[in-house]
């Protein structure tokens, strides 16, 4: 029965995409495992397909803790880019104003979903000379050259290039025909250093006054952070190539003695209503849109319904039908005598073996879900052991936090940015004249037992 605790862990498998197989996790030092995920580039709200990365890279983190004494996880900012210039261009505002802003959104946003911060978050922009330094090396040991001002890594002069995606560089070569700058001496040589203009943000280098290429800063980051070699490296797919490719390529061309990732761990992307979420089809949700229509709980479970390497269909439904699963396990809690918040619960409670198997099966939360159905259906029928084992195992996946009162007394849990992000959504509303949707986020501040207040200087809100 999935409710038996069991104290002997179960061994972690991992799908590597480099191996292309499930294969048990082995760490460098089970002492201190290590993990780097790459970060936002901080210029716009983030959406729910950037969301799914980040909520893999959270439970596996939390398993990792719960499965080894220690666990450093890197997430890195990436806060310099021509997408960032580009919006701060466009907004009339300075690049330090809004890659702070958009950073500070990602935060509360991630913290609204329970996402755990990160033991170390780098910023691009503070790691400059790491990434000059190994660039430097890159040129002095031949895997990269100097042309117009731009320093690119040479792909045909690192023989594995290729080996992390599984694409020859034979194809990639003729794939990327379609305008070649005149520098490049192969088409897949990709940029390390760039040059900038006197409106652009630069550093000097002895390559004179430039920026660097995207791939170089994750290499620098997590060799600053972790070394050589680390266990877990993970990102969306839509990272696999090149951007992951030219990360393992810089960095093992340059420390040679290391491995760079020894796990290559990729989550699939998310559709909206059956297809790929893009601004140009209206389907474009970020987490924010998602947070006025429901409670943060919900995305997060909606977002574990399906196993991180299977596509996820999001859908309005879903987001419903995840709210209801919410109701139910909060009503087995209760039912199982377990009133408080997951913060007063006592913490030497033994995890289920059958939520703990599950997400230690390649993160199989859609059957680490399943578990907590059954443990439910124990708990309503009125097992207190059940329900501190509900409350135990949905916590592995960052589920189950609020009080079943909170819970049910609607969003109470929500931490204040919520609130505003929903008020916010609300002024957006009244501005583009949609009085529907302005009434229905005013309905739901107030299900929430949020009272508003519209004066001339804005709108304040208190809690009922
Ligand atoms: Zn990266």
């Amino acid at each position: 029965m999935s409710d038996a605790p069991q104290r002997s862990q179960p061994t972690l498998s991992l799908h590597d995409s480099q191996r292309r197989a499930t294969v048990p996790f082995e760490p460098i030092n089970p002492e201190h495992v290590t993990v780097y995920y790459c970060g936002p580039t901080v210029y716009d709200l983030a959406h729910i397909g950037n969301l799914r990365a980040m909520l893999t890279a959270d439970v596996l983190v939390r398993l990792l803790r719960h499965l080894y004494p220690r666990v450093t996880f890197v997430r890195n900012i990436t806060d310099v880019d021509d997408k960032i210039t580009a919006r701060a261009r466009a907004n009339g505002e300075d690049i330090a104003t809004l890659t702070q802003r958009t950073t500070q959104e990602f935060h509360a946003d991630l913290a609204a979903l329970g996402v755990l911060p990160p033991d170390i978050e780098p910023r691009a922009t503070h790691n400059i000379g790491e990434m000059q330094a190994m660039i430097a090396r890159l040129i002095d040991n031949g895997h990269a050259y100097e042309a117009e001002g731009h320093v690119l890594f040479s792909v045909g002069s690192f023989a594995a290039y290729g080996a992390l995606s599984g694409r020859n560089p034979d194809e990639l070569e003729a794939g990327a025909r379609v305008e070649v700058a005149p520098y490049k001496k192969a088409a897949g040589d990709f940029v390390l250093w760039k040059p900038s203009d006197a409106d652009q943000p630069g550093w000097d280098s002895p390559w004179g006054r430039g920026r660097p290429g995207w791939h170089i800063e994750c290499s620098a980051m997590s060799h600053r952070y972790l070394g050589d070699s680390f266990d877990i490296h993970g990102g969306g797919s839509d990272l696999l190539f090149p951007h992951h490719e030219n990360e393992r390529a810089q960095s093992l061309c340059c420390f040679p003695g290391g491995r760079f990732a020894n796990y290559w761990v990729h989550n699939a992307m998310l559709l909206v209503d059956g297809e790929k979420m893009s601004k140009s089809l209206g389907n474009f949700l970020t987490i924010r849109d998602v947070l006025a229509q429901a409670p943060a709980e919900a995305l997060r479970l909606l977002l574990l319904g399906a196993q991180y390497r299977s596509t996820l269909n999001y859908t309005q439904a879903g987001l419903a039908e995840a709210r209801r699963t919410l109701d139910r396990f909060y009503r087995a809690l209760e039912a199982g005598g377990v009133t408080d918040a997951a913060s007063a619960a006592p913490t030497d409670v033994p995890m289920p073996s059958g939520v703990l198997e599950a997400l230690a099966d390649d993160l199989n939360t859609p059957k680490a879900i399943a578990e907590l159905h059954a443990l439910a259906d124990a708990a309503l029928a009125g097992s207190h052991e059940a329900a501190v084992a509900l409350r135990q195992g949905a916590g592995l996946m960052g589920l189950l936090r609020a009080s079943p009162g909170e819970w049910f007394r609607g969003a109470a849990s929500e931490g204040d940015d919520v609130i505003d992000a929903l008020i916010a959504e609300r002024l957006a509303a009244r501005k583009a004249r949609d009085f529907a949707r302005a009434d229905a986020l005013r309905d739901e501040l107030q299900a929430k037992g949020i009272i508003l207040e519209d004066t001339r200087e804005g709108t304040s809100w208190r809690r009922a």
